[in-house]
C-alpha cells in the first residue's frame, strides 16, 4: 500500500490544529501508520528540503520549521501521495481552494516564509526518501 510523509508544521501546532488535520486525513479514509511530535534539528530539515538549497527562502524555511514542534506522520492508503496533496491544497494559503486544509485554515501572515500548515511528499520516490529520514527503520 502507498505511503506518504505528512508534517503538521509549527504554525499549525501553535494554533492547535493538529487534531483538525488528522481528522481530515482519517475522514478521507487514510490510515495513520506512525506519528510523533518533535522539534526537528536544522540538519534534518536541510536534508528534507535539499531540493530548495540555495533558494532565497531556504534559510527562513529551515528556521521556521525548527521553531517549534511538528507532528510528523506516515499515512497509508491507495494513491495517498496524490490524495493528501489534494487535501492540503495549493502552496499559497491565500489562494488555496476552500475545502482544503490550507484554503480553509490558512492565510498570509506577512512573514518571510509561506506558513502553510502542512507538508506532504510530492511523489512516491520523495515519500520513501522522507519516511526514511524522519522514521528510520519504518
Ligand atoms: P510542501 O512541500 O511543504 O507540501 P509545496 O510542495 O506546496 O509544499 P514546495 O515548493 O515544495 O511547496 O516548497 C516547500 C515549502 O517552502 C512550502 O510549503 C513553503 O512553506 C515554502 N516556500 C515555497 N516557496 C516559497 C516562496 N517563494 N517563498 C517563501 N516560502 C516558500
Amino acid at each position: 500500500e502507498a505511503r506518504t510523509l505528512v508534517l503538521v508544521k509549527p504554525d499549525a501546532v501553535r494554533r492547535g490544529l493538529v487534531g483538525e488535520v488528522l481528522r481530515r486525513i482519517e475522514a478521507k479514509g487514510y490510515t495513520l501508520v506512525a506519528a510523533e511530535l518533535r522539534t526537528a534539528d536544522p540538519a534534518l530539515l536541510e536534508e528534507h528540503y535539499a531540493e530548495h538549497a540555495g533558494k532565497p527562502f531556504f534559510e527562513p524555511l529551515v528556521t521556521f520549521m525548527s521553531s517549534g514542534p511538528v507532528l510528523a506522520a506516515v499515512v497509508a492508503g491507495e494513491r495517498v501521495v496524490e490524495g493528501f496533496r489534494s487535501l492540503a491544497g495549493a502552496t499559497d494559503p491565500t489562494s488555496a481552494a476552500p475545502g482544503t486544509i490550507r484554503g480553509d485554515l490558512g492565510r498570509d501572515w506577512g512573514r518571510p516564509v509561506t506558513e502553510n500548515l502542512v507538508h506532504g511528499s510530492d511523489s512516491d520516490e520523495s515519500a520513501a526518501r522522507e519516511i526514511s529520514l524522519w522514521f528510520p527503520g519504518l
